[in-house]
């Protein structure tokens, strides 16, 4: 016999996690399924140098309501990332330079180039519809082009375009051909400007969570004890006339309503009866995500701040093409983080661990000089091998994607809800939206529970 509960929520990333904390303070009876041995799902801790640090999601920043809000109710606390000192930047070509501020040290006509397109860029952010992108006037013609498209038409500098190409990667783990215009627009208004995304101080990587991000997936794991099991991998959600059976590798649940508080990709896999609409199921085959490998080195001590770097480096020519101090305050360690994004991320991800330090490192010794190359430790984490996520950092909408299928995104279908970062209006993509869109669902699952 299937155990009965008002709600199952399928997956226990951070959207799955707080649509069930939600539902349990709301006095519904809510099993949370996960497919992993653990919660977190892109959240998780590991260590290096007997540090503990985020191999997934880590940064908070301000206008992140959301998530701040979350930490401060599970009284975690935060601390700001080391932001002090000068950037370094390898330009197109391999010139290494350093600079302070907000503007890179592109040439006066790469500096106009960019600025002539951010205009325009800024300009069309602000026509999105953040709560119906396929509603944004002139909705067609933004998706029918690839952002590269509209990058070859505005600039005419390797400077600027290289910002923009390395912008992408960071931001979406991938290249500005993969996804469509209206896609980078929503994704930009969504992270209220791209310099709110690209910003330390002030921006999405200001903070850390004390003891690490994954610290907020375990504290609400706690809180909801027995109801999260893990190791369940939800294959089967069958709708009948009374209740849906969601069935998982542990057993079968029977509920009144379901959230799928996964990446559309993952939603996609499990096996619905009846099928769903044929809209909602082709969103899921639409959405791929980026590929990241996010590395780590230590060092006995942070030794480039005593050189007037605060360890954040952006090159175009890669393959780790953005780097920022990890150090964690009141360990002695210096860490530097990177990511290999995108394409280089596939072909990395194909060689192995020892050629991927040392390609890391390689970088390092580029951007911060010779004391780089003679880390004590090194971590990796590969996203796009993880068969329960499959890529990173989120999705990304191809041409056309948003204008078909868009309005299958959040919209339930009968008893089975969709959760997840991908779902979210504010910071779609970050751990904040994860929040907010388990927030949202389980509004939507007590609306119609009554
Ligand atoms: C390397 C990296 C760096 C990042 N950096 C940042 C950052 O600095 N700041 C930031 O805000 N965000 C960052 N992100 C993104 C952030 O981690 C995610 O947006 C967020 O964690 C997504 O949460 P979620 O709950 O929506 O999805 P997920 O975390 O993917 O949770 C979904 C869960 O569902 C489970 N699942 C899937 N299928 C099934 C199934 N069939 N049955 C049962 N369970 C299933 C999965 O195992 C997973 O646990 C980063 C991500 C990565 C990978």
């Amino acid at each position: 016999m299937a155990e009965r509960v008002d709600v199952v929520v399928v997956g226990a990333g951070v959207a799955g996690l707080v649509a069930g904390r939600r539902l349990h303070e709301a006095g519904r009876t809510v099993v949370v399924l996960e497919a992993r041995d653990r919660v977190g799902g892109r959240t998780l801790n590991d260590t290096i140098a007997g540090v503990t640090v985020e191999v997934g999601g880590q940064w908070v920043g301000p206008t992140q309501d959301r998530i701040n809000a979350l930490i401060d109710e599970l009284g975690l606390e935060r601390y700001p990332t080391y932001d002090e000192g000068q950037t370094v930047v390898e330009l197109p070509g391999g010139k290494v330079k350093r600079f302070s501020g907000d503007t890179p040290p592109f040439s006066p006509l790469a500096l106009v180039d960019l600025l002539q397109a951010q205009r325009t860029l800024d300009k069309l952010v602000e026509t999105v519809d953040l709560d119906a992108p396929w509603d944004t006037p002139d909705a067609p013609a933004l998706d029918a082009m690839t952002f590269a498209s509209w990058l070859d038409r505005r600039l005419h500098t390797d400077q600027a375009r290289a910002f923009h190409e390395i912008l992408t990667a960071a931001a979406l783990a991938t290249e500005p051909d993969t996804m469509s215009l209206l896609h980078w627009l929503t994704y930009i208004q969504s992270g209220h400007g791209l310099e709110r995304i690209i910003a330390v101080t002030g921006g999405a990587q200001q903070d850390r969570v004390v003891g690490g991000s994954w610290r907020v997936s375990e504290r609400l794991a706690e809180d909801l004890g027995e109801a999260v099991v893990t190791s369940a991998p939800v294959r089967r959600i069958a709708a009948g006339d009374d209740a849906v059976t969601v069935t998982a590798d542990t057993g079968s649940f029977e509920a009144a309503q379901v959230i799928v508080a996964t990446a559309p990709n993952l939603a996609g896999r499990i096996d619905y009866e009846p099928a769903l609409p044929a809209r909602r199921d082709l969103l899921t085959q639409q959405l791929p995500h980026g590929q990241v490998i996010k590395v780590m080195v230590a060092y006995d001590e942070p030794w480039w701040r005593s050189e007037g770097l605060n360890g954040q480096a952006a090159s175009a020519d890669g393959p780790v093409g953005v780097v920022f101090d990890n150090t964690v305050p009141g360990h002695d360690p210096g860490i530097l983080v990177g990511f290999y994004e995108g394409a280089d991320a596939l072909y990395w991800g194909e060689r192995s661990p020892t050629a991927r330090r040392q390609a890391f490192v390689d970088c390092l010794v580029r951007y911060f000089g010779p004391k780089a190359a003679s880390p004590v430790d090194y971590l990796e984490r590969d996203w796009a091998a993880e068969v329960w996520t499959r890529g990173c950092y989120g999705a990304h909408f191809p041409t056309g994607a948003w204008t078909r299928f868009g309005p299958a995104l959040r919209e339930p279908c009968g008893p089975i809800h969709w959760a997840g970062t991908e779902t979210a209006t504010r910071w779609m993509g970050y751990i904040d939206g994860a929040v907010q869109s388990g927030e949202r669902a389980a509004r939507e699952v007590l609306t119609a529970l009554t």
